[in-house]
């Protein structure tokens, strides 16, 4: 294929184009990487980021929530094989000058958010990714688990989820180490350095991360589906927080665990489950090993705390239209070049554009509210509490929400975004010159992600306005195959390793920036939302089929014909109001516009399940959610595809009967 011709930009686009410069991004991302900023301890930042968007027009304030959090105090982990001698991991990552963070004494230690306060002393068992298929097929190989200690590969399902199921198969604590596997060709065994010498992983990397169990609710988990105030009545957070203790570990403290495992159990090649077998020097057998045992023992502080969102707002001239934007600003460690950084650097430099608009009189027709959320890492907690606290407002006005939290971590787009969304998303994209060179960020998009928009599952803070039947996007740049790799919640996610490996001259950034802000830009200010409705239909229509592909695989059987009319009916809807959009746009009827616009507004409402799906009220998007066993990887038909998966045929019969309801509501909001 050839690439596409740049689209040429409007005066307004030129200005925000021409704003956007990598060297106060470089700015901003310096400021944020030099400090403290876990969830509750970052005000300083939350004030900054206040001062940064007031300075350009936009007025920014702080909204608080008083959270549950935990803070980690010590942890030990030792290895005793069976003749008594012992093995001391370190539990800790190098300290590098290049990283320039070494006056912060104080510095995050590695811990898992949220881990239970505990001590486990016992022989333990490699479990693989951890995931539900991975307990079955221990448990049918006859692996003992109750009272052991699991071993767990990171990747593939939400952290929490591996501790979730070791702790509900009886095992008393967890260990996640990281796998070089995953790092692809750019490995240390391929003869890449690691940094701060070259490109491959640091050996002492580690992996920190909340171990909530995301499945049931995202937020404070001390006030599920209501704001987290002062004053909040408080519930008992057991179910969805561990009770066995976990910590992270690199992949050198890793070896000598896995290889005391070597030869017991079944070899990790005959247990034959995907990711498995990772590409450290051992044989990644089960275990257990009579008599090698593990101590494990991690100290919490348990406490009430305030954290804090900034807020920023720009009125439109429909006071009932509204674009929400937002990057968290919390991180793990000190530095979070990429995560949340990156982002939180992009959002500065797309503030400071729309004051140059501001300042030139531009008035968007929608309300832009930006939002720096805070506790992110420890749950999506900002965004969370934010939106249960407005929900009112934004059920009435909000028309979708733009998030950005890994904005660049390398060169390559990726963008998950609702299917109204995905036409101005590729136009947008057809804007931007990505990276200094000739080609459409478009191209470069078209051919690492496929031309292919994913959907949403969960793991950023889109999550509680998804849940809400708000449409949304989430954007990143990530690293492409051979590319240096990115220290993911490490130490090492530093501005140096930015400046260095992962965006050197800050350009993804730049080219993010200017790609969020046109979006934004473009979603904000023409009278006429610029939705495509009946991509819906068409992307709805695909999850049918991944429906059908399910149910045709098994013996058993399901009467999906009601989704499939209500599907076919929301598809005649769609071309009428695409029809009447088409009709306001030839005749310049404002009456009509907003007509429409409304309509677009509110249609995604009608996919939010009163009840909830089952088991977790909080996920009421029956479109798409998070999978039950995943976390991060969304399943599309949820309610009927996971009760259909558990063989549950009454349940999915009677989420077959709700989806159906709930896409003919939405095609009677549209209806002409
Ligand atoms: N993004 C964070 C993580 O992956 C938080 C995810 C979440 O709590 O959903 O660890
Ligand atoms: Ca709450
Ligand atoms: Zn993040
Ligand atoms: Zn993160």
């Amino acid at each position: 294929r050839q690439d596409t011709p740049p689209t040429a930009l409007t005066p307004d686009e030129r200005i925000i184009v021409e704003s956007i410069s990598n060297t106060s991004i470089s700015e901003w991302s310096y400021y944020y990487t030099h400090g403290y900023h876990i969830a509750g301890t970052n005000r300083t930042m939350a004030q900054w980021t206040a001062d940064r968007w007031s300075e350009n027009g936009w007025n920014s304030s702080l909204v608080a929530y008083d959270v549950f959090l935990n803070y980690p105090v010590s942890k030990s982990l030792s290895l005793t094989y069976a003749n008594g001698s012992q093995f001391q991991p370190s539990l800790k990552e190098a300290i590098l000058a290049e990283d320039d963070t070494t006056s912060y004494p104080n510095r995050v230690p590695t811990f898992h958010g949220y881990s239970a306060t505990g001590n486990a002393s016992a022989e333990f068992v490699y479990i693989g990714r951890g995931q539900q298929v991975d307990f079955d097929r221990l448990v049918q190989l006859g692996v003992p688990l109750e009272g052991k200690i699991a071993l767990a590969r990171y990747g593939g399902p939400f952290r929490g989820l591996k501790v979730k199921n070791a702790q509900e198969h009886g095992m008393v604590g967890v260990v996640i180490f990281t796998d070089t596997a995953d790092d692809g060709d750019v490995t240390e065994a391929n003869g890449y350095a690691p940094y701060p010498e070259g490109p491959a992983r640091n050996p002492s990397a580690v992996q920190r991360g909340s171990v909530q169990f995301l499945s049931t609710y995202p937020g404070d988990p001390t006030t599920p589906g209501y704001p987290s105030k002062e004053d909040s009545t408080r519930t008992n957070p057991d179910s969805v927080l561990p009770r066995i203790p976990s910590i992270p570990i690199s992949y050198v403290d890793a070896i000598p665990l896995l290889a005391a495992l070597d030869g017991h159990g079944t070899d990790g090649a005959q247990v034959n489950r995907t990711n498995w077998v990772g590409a450290l020097n051992v044989t990644y057998s089960t275990g257990p090993a009579p008599g090698t045992t593990i101590s494990l023992s991690n100290l919490m502080n348990e406490t009430y705390t305030p954290i804090w969102n900034t807020i920023g707002i720009i009125n439109g001239t429909n006071a009932d239209e509204t674009i929400v934007i937002g990057n968290h600003r919390d991180a793990w460690i000190v530095g979070g070049a990429a995560d949340p950084n990156s982002g939180s650097a992009i959002v500065v430099e797309m503030a400071k554009a729309f004051g140059k608009l501001l300042a030139q009189g531009w008035k968007p027709a929608r309300n832009i509210v930006l939002g720096s959320w805070d506790g992110e890492e420890y749950g999506l907690l900002g965004s969370t509490e934010w939106v249960e606290e407005y929900i009112p407002w934004l059920n009435g006005t909000a028309v979708s929400y733009l998030n950005i939290d890994v904005g660049a971590s390398g060169a390559f787009p990726f963008i998950d975004a609702t299917p109204e969304l995905h036409a101005i998303a590729t136009e947008t994209m057809k804007k931007v010159l990505w990276m200094d060179t000739n080609r459409n960020m478009y191209d470069v998009w078209y051919e690492y992600a496929g031309g292919n928009f994913g959907v949403l599952g969960s793991g950023s803070d889109y999550t509680a306005f998804v849940h809400n039947g708000i449409g949304s996007i989430d954007m990143s740049a990530n690293p492409g195959e051979g590319d240096p790799i990115y220290h993911y919640h490490s130490n090492f996610d530093s501005y140096h390793w930015m400046s260095t490996y992962g965006d050197p001259g800050f350009l993804a950034h730049k080219y993010m920036a200017q790609y969020l802000s046109l979006l934004a830009y473009n979603l904000a200010t023409p009278a006429r939302i610029q939705f495509d409705v009946p991509n819906w239909a068409t992307q709805m229509d695909s999850y049918y089929d991944d429906l059908i592909a399910i149910i045709s695989s098994t013996s058993k059987t399901l009467n999906t014909t009601a989704l499939r009319r209500a599907l076919d009916e929301f598809a005649l809807r769609a071309q009428e109001v695409q029809a009447l959009d088409d009709q306001a746009v030839a005749t310049n009827d404002p009456a009509l516009t907003t007509l429409v616009n409304h309509k677009y507004r509110d249609f995604q409402r009608a996919f939010v399940s009163q009840g909830g799906l089952p088991n977790r009220e909080f996920y009421k998007n029956l479109i798409f959610a998070p999978g039950l066993d995943t976390g991060y990887a969304p399943t599309t038909f949820p309610g009927i595809t996971e009760a259909f998966n558990d063989g549950n045929l009454t349940l999915a019969a009677e989420f077959v009967q709700k989806t159906a309801n709930a896409i003919l509501a939405a095609a009677n909001i549209i209806k002409t």
